[in-house]
């Protein structure tokens, strides 16, 4: 909606509680970013017999940056490959003498064919938000007011508090939009539910994270793929 305007929007904060979802969210002009704003989106991938998921972004950004070679005058380009994507729009800047330019190109396919968990098929969903839904500097700062409380005076500090933590902790994971659910992971591979502790501590000994999320105990955010999750929760199967 903002984009048809030449603006775009920028996530404070985004709450689940109780039966209802908040969003905080600033609106601001910019018709260049507009065009790149199809890099916040994704396409989810997910297997229609064990719930694996795999996200693939709508859009690649390419940073092109022109160098001048002082000596010789001549320019040369050179080409960095963005998370995501970028193709029509252009933003052009000014960096010392160099010309950087950033485009939104067409996405390569980033999900396998089949589930990589259970070889299963893949049914398609979204478009979903794929960038942060919180900007914690921000939620750091509404902690200290909550904290304060100078201006008013909450009967629900406590709980607020709560929840400004649990989403300051989920910021290693910012990137991941989506969770999983252990408590189904649990029950469809017929497992014990792993001890909360030693599953941590296992995921980051193969060099990844996981996170529980501050509104469901069950649901827990995580950058390993969905076969080395799976795999590591039939450790714990009876
Ligand atoms: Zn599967």
């Amino acid at each position: 909606m903002a984009n048809r305007h030449g603006r775009y929007i920028e996530p404070m904060m985004s709450l689940t509680v109780d039966f209802y979802v908040r969003l905080f969210i600033r609106v601001r002009n910019g018709p260049s970013i507009c065009h790149r704003s199809i890099l916040n989106y994704s396409s989810i991938y997910q297997c229609v017999d064990c719930e694996a998921f795999y996200n693939q972004p709508l859009g690649r950004e390419i940073t092109e940056v022109h160098k001048t070679d002082s000596a010789t005058g001549k320019v040369k380009k050179y080409k960095q490959q963005g998370k995501e994507g970028q193709k029509d729009a252009a933003v052009e800047e000014e960096k010392n003498d160099d010309k950087v330019n950033v485009r939104v190109a067409l996405p390569r396919v980033t999900v396998p064919s089949q589930c990589t968990v259970c070889d299963g098929p893949l049914t398609i969903g979204g478009p979903i938000w794929n960038k942060p839904i919180h900007n914690v500097d921000f939620v750091k700062r509404l902690m200290g007011v909550v904290r304060e409380q100078k201006e008013v005076k909450l009967g629900t500090s406590k709980r607020i508090q709560g929840i400004l933590t649990g989403i300051i902790d989920e910021q290693p994971l910012e990137d991941y939009p989506l969770n999983y659910d252990f408590n189904f992971l649990c029950s469809s591979l017929k497992t014990t539910n792993p001890d909360k502790r030693a599953f941590v501590f296992a995921i980051k000994q193969l060099g990844y994270n996981a996170i529980q999320t501050y509104y469901n105990s069950a649901l827990w955010k995580t950058n390993a793929p969905p076969e080395v999750l799976y795999d590591l929760f039939k450790v714990y199967k009876t």
